[in-house]
């Protein structure tokens, strides 16, 4: 820390994200990245938009956020258009200008104790209280916890790292629930079998959905995330970025979004097959006697009743397969694994036989 770091920062434990190593290569499950490289038009038309990049890019992100409208109201059957939809550079940062936006020492945020652990970031961030309702002992979220809660309500849908969801029902019961405060549903993974809130937004104007190009749609490596609410919710998150940096999204991720969208197709097989590579794992993970939320996530949530989680992930580290341990409290026993291919699987799988045959 420098002499010169301002007081207000000096005990931020920033966000650890998860390993990015660069020292050999390893069968990588630890991040949620998509196995599947970019849909082919995404990547031919960044390519096209490098020879732009003399260019600042479109500040409002006009082409791109009308057919993201365009196809979000194909999806949900209401109807949204370009002033409904923000677009970030990834979902984390909607989701720090919601905390900024929408947070206050009176409206503190509010979130369940296991979830995506960016949340009490951005609030220690920004300064703003936080609140935070304990899973229960399925390790599932009961929407009746957040009814009245008195705050800013961040959901992830499904939530990190159980991958367990909500059904739509549930978290509309949570929007109806709190009626004068904004609930925020996360669905960085709803793609791998959840229901999206999208449609709920023509029923309330409490709601603001995020959702992420990195894992679904294969552009993690891009940063291109939106949120989608009423247009004055959708004001008021412009009017922060608009205040940090209204050139936020680069013109080649911008390009790149666009060729997602016109190749849906492509993001569908996808999934289908991160569902299909999900069942074969969990189904060789029950046999292996290990333990599994009930996730429909593009990741599983395990533990073994005998051997240690911490241990786990060291001796399949040592072995070139790195998966994601988190140590806080309930979670100190799981991993967490991302779905990746059919042969990442069936590695994953084949050293894990070994690991857990020498700790038994
Ligand atoms: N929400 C959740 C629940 C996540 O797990 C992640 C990815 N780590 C994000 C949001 C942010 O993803 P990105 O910024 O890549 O869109």
């Amino acid at each position: 820390m420098s002499r010169f770091l301002s007081n207000r920062y000096k005990d931020l434990e920033p966000y650890v994200p998860g390993e990015q190593p660069q020292d050999q290569k390893y069968v990588k499950l630890n991040t949620n990245e998509s196995p599947f490289p970019p849909a082919p038009k995404a990547i031919a038309k960044a390519a096209e938009a490098a020879g732009r990049l003399q260019l600042y890019p479109d500040p409002d992100c006009r082409a791109f956020s009308e057919k993201l409208a365009e196809h979000l109201s194909q999806e949900s059957g209401i109807s949204l258009t370009r002033e409904n939809v923000i677009i970030t550079n990834g979902s984390d940062e909607v989701l720090n200008f919601a905390f900024m936006a929408f947070c206050s020492s009176e409206k503190p945020a509010i979130f369940p104790d296991i979830t995506y652990g960016f949340y009490p970031v951005f609030a220690d961030m920004n300064g703003l209280p936080y609140r935070e309702i304990p899973l229960d002992e399925e390790l599932r979220i009961d929407p009746a916890d957040y009814a009245g809660a008195g705050g800013t309500i961040f959901i992830a849908n499904p939530n990190a790292h159980t991958g367990i969801a909500l059904s739509r029902d549930q978290i509309e019961e949570i929007i109806r629930n709190n009626p004068d405060d904004l609930v925020v549903v996360d669905e960085a993974y709803v793609d791998f079998g959840a229901q999206s809130s999208i449609p709920l937004l023509q029923k309330y104007d409490n709601l603001l959905v995020i959702q992420t190009f990195s894992k679904s749609r294969s552009l993690a490596g891009a940063r291109l995330g939106f949120g989608a609410a009423s247009k004055e919710i959708i004001q008021d998150l412009n009017t922060i970025r608009n205040s940090t940096n209204p050139y936020n999204i680069n013109g080649m991720t911008m390009a790149a979004g666009l060729g997602v969208l016109e190749e849906e197709e492509y993001t569908r097989e996808n999934c289908q097959k991160i569902i299909a590579n999900r069942r074969y794992t969990e189904e060789r993970l029950s046999a292996m006697g290990f333990e599994l939320t009930d996730s429909v996530s593009n990741f599983i949530f395990m533990k073994h009743p005998e051997v240690d989680g911490g241990r786990i992930y060291e001796e399949m580290k040592r072995r070139g397969v790195l998966i994601r341990h988190f140590t806080k409290d309930r979670m100190a026993q799981y991993n967490r694994v991302t779905i990746g291919s059919r042969e990442q699987m069936d590695t994953f799988l084949q050293v894990l036989g070994e690991v857990i045959e020498e700790l038994k």
